[in-house]
């Protein structure tokens, strides 16, 4: 069969376009549909398969092999046909893309860092870097790469007759024509589409970067999504300062003094719940089971109480919370803890001299003074 002509490198702002039928086999899925030329991009080289409609059938996907372009349809079709890429889609894939490779040569020209892996996801464009960079070097890269969109200067396509003497970006060695792509100051084989100039990228953020590898994993968005990112991101932000009393810009310090209050907080609840303790140990009979209800304890006030209980010489020492948190102390009181879990639905165990858990069903301090032995 031979090769589709491939109209998306000739003009990859083509949207509508009239092509022959050569080939339609039923195939798992739908029909494989093999056109004269085409305008849909097939998937490849990181960036996803256009979508679409074709002569009134839907085109679910689109592949390369051996120079020939299958578009997977959910209809047979014979004769000319017209084609009609979805447009928004493909937009933003040029959006990601062209993006992609202003911030990878960035990336290249700065620190010498290679792009080894690249995919336009549905969030976020994944972009795999050959050398570990730091924050501020993704910043730097980041920052840059958005100054040479607002320059705004041609992308440009070509073929060059000889790569001799060109200095361009690829990932394999490359034979025969190669297809090269000018961006922001870049030079690289590709053979994806592009936007017309770096300006229609709009913008370009680093959402997160991490160790991969031995070089770093980037997480990137350019154009509308881009914008998307910073809108919500904005307006999260926003949100978290209005709980805050603080503007986005400023919630930083102003979370470091909630974490500041929350560990005197802290301290003061420790210091209080060594207190409770003692004067509930303060109230027991030596040799004698107890039963504490601790309201508004913790689970470490819980065990404070309890063993100070033992301490003073319950034997053992429950306490529990409104809630029916439990901590048990004493000597060997881990089949005590059985027994209490079998009756009243709880959950937890420990050691021979301390147990902790929970009760599904609350039981009450009465209930749970006759399970002791201290009422009949
Ligand atoms: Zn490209």
């Amino acid at each position: 069969m031979p090769s589709t002509q491939k109209l998306y490198e000739e003009d990859a702002f083509l949207q509508n376009f009239s092509a022959q039928v050569v080939d339609c086999q039923p195939c798992k899925g739908g029909w494989a549909v093999v056109l004269d030329a085409t305008a849909f991009y097939p998937e490849g080289g990181g960036q996803p398969c256009d979508t679409g409609t074709l002569g009134g059938a839907a085109v679910r996907e689109v592949h390369l092999r051996d120079g020939v372009i299958v578009h997977l349809t959910d209809a047979p079709l014979t004769g000319t046909v017209e084609g009609a890429v979805d447009w928004p889609r493909r937009l933003d894939h040029m959006e990601q893309h062209t993006g992609e490779h202003i911030l990878s040569g960035m990336l290249h020209r700065l620190y010498g860092a290679e792009n080894v892996g690249f995919h336009i996801g549905e969030e976020a464009v994944r972009m795999d870097m050959s050398l570990p960079l730091t924050a501020a070097q993704l910043s730097e890269a980041e920052r840059l790469a958005n100054e040479a969109v607002r320059a705004d200067t041609p992308v440009r396509c070509h073929v060059p007759e000889t790569l001799e003497g060109l200095d361009y970006r690829s990932k394999k060695e490359l034979e025969g024509p190669v297809r090269i792509v000018e961006a922001g100051g870049d030079v690289c084989a590709c053979c994806g589409t592009h936007l017309r100039t770096t300006g229609q990228v709009g913008a370009i953020k680093i959402l997160s970067a991490q160790n991969y590898k031995g070089g770093v994993r980037l997480a990137v968005v350019c154009g509308a999504r881009a914008w998307r990112a910073v809108a919500e991101g904005w307006e999260d932000a926003t949100a978290a300062g209005r709980l805050l009393s603080a503007a986005p810009g400023r919630l930083t310090p102003a979370v470091e003094h909630l974490q500041t209050a929350q560990s005197c907080d802290k301290m003061r609840l420790a210091a209080l719940q060594n207190a409770l303790a003692a004067a509930m140990a303060a109230s027991v009979t030596p040799g004698r089971p107890c039963v504490k209800l601790a309201e508004g304890a913790d689970g470490d006030g819980l065990r404070k109480i309890a063993v100070a209980c033992a301490a003073a010489g319950a034997s053992p020492a429950l306490c529990v919370s409104p809630e029916g948190r439990y901590a048990l102390a004493g000597d060997n009181v881990q089949a005590l803890c059985r027994t209490l879990n079998a009756a009243f639905e709880g959950r937890g165990g420990g050691k021979p001299n301390f147990c902790q858990g929970s009760f599904a069903a609350l039981p009450g301090l009465k209930k749970l003074e006759e399970e002791l032995g201290i009422r009949s």
